[in-house]
């Protein structure tokens, strides 16, 4: 028997736990509104509401009958995770939210405002087994992977906070950078299904070009990424073009030989037709001497590359210093005279624990 707007079995679900609205596909809603006895074109609104209008209530569809927007809120809810807390370094434009997920786990997640297009960084495991010696997310340990949801959520969170902006109404994510917490590439299939969702043309409609994914440097899931469809771009922590420090940096990825990390990165930027951006945290008296930087060029020097140098940012306990101002210049220069395009980035919202390498998901 159905009620007016094609309800069936009306009240069934009341006593279960609310379902995770980002935990379904766009078939999955469309299954979900002909179980609720409705046209197809009820999941394209729904959809459309959720991520292109960035709505947080039913309520709000205002094109849906109010039966329809009462039922799904009975079934699901659009806010999976809630924010414990939030810091914003003002100059920088940097917001940085502790999400709680719906298991009590945290997890970070970065927005960098920019003129002309803002980037949200995200997280894809809480915490992260790679245990890098320069990462506060490594030194915490691992608890486990996120969900599709959990991912393609960071995005949707933004997406309402910059809704709510007066100055820019229609602002919307424009980027998105694996680089929070947890090693993506280790997180494999709920990265390619979050990216999938993140660049559907009904939804979010992302450029898989302006979606970045960082990895410590796994040749096998390079490999594996090589063969995704999607132009995503790949940027790969370095750090060192040599096995041993690499291995005192990283004390896990770098046991994978360097040359073969360096064969699957000029696999990926053969299929992918792509630049492969190489991160280098420039650390004093480890990896900063003009002799690293020939060897970095030796290494590199063949593939399409962009490398990042970044001075290294502050996180507690770590033996590591930054470089000094002009070892960095140095370094920056054989590369330069080498033609290898290198930018000295600073990360945005050190101030904030914002920055490469320092978010912990905890509440300090
Ligand atoms: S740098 Fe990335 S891979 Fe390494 S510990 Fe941190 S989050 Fe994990």
């Amino acid at each position: 028997m159905s009620d007016q707007a094609g309800f069936t079995g009306a009240g069934e679900t009341m006593s279960r736990q609310l379902g995770d609205f980002f935990s379904l596909d766009r078939p999955a809603l469309e299954q979900a509104m002909a179980e609720m006895g409705q046209p197809r074109f009820r999941a394209d609104q729904v959809w459309g509401w959720v991520y292109r209008q960035s709505v947080d209530s039913f309520e709000a569809m205002t094109n849906l009958p109010a039966l329809l927007r009462r039922r799904l809120s009975e079934l699901y809810t659009l806010t999976p995770a809630t924010v414990a807390s939030s810091q914003t370094d003002e100059p920088s434009q940097t917001r940085k939210d502790l999400l709680r997920l719906a298991d009590s786990e945290t997890i970070e997640c970065v927005l960098m405002r920019e003129p002309h297009g803002h980037t949200a960084c995200l997280s894809t495991q809480v915490g992260c087994s790679m245990g890098c010696s320069i990462c506060a997310t490594g030194q915490a340990g691992f608890r486990r992977d996120l969900t599709p949801a959990e991912i393609v959520f960071q995005v949707v969170h933004f997406n309402r906070q910059l809704a709510r902006l007066p100055e820019e109404p229609r602002a919307r994510v424009g980027n998105v950078v694996f680089m929070g917490m947890g090693e993506p590439l280790l997180n494999y299939q709920a990265t390619m299904a979050a990216i999938a969702r993140l660049c559907d043309p009904y939804g979010l409609a992302m450029n898989p070009r302006n979606i970045t994914v960082s990895t410590v440097g796994l040749p096998e899931r390079i490999l594996a990424l090589a063969r995704e469809p999607l132009p995503l771009r790949l940027a790969v922590s370095l750090h060192s073009p040599d096995q041993e420090v690499r291995q005192r940096i990283l004390p896990k990825a770098g046991r994978v030989p360097i040359h073969e990390l360096i064969q699957a990165c000029e696999a990926y930027a053969d299929s992918h037709n792509q630049r492969i951006t190489f991160e280098y945290a420039l650390i004093r008296g480890v990896n900063d001497s003009e002799a690293d930087a020939r060897r970095l060029v030796r290494l590199i020097g063949s593939l399409p590359a962009h490398v990042n140098l970044i001075p290294l940012n502050p996180t507690p306990g770590s033996a590591f210093q930054p470089s000094t101002p002009r070892a960095t210049q140095a370094f920056q220069e054989v590369l330069k005279r080498s033609r290898i395009p290198c930018t000295v980035r600073h990360s945005r919202g050190i101030a904030i624990q914002a920055g490469c390498g320092q978010l912990r998901g905890c509440q300090l």
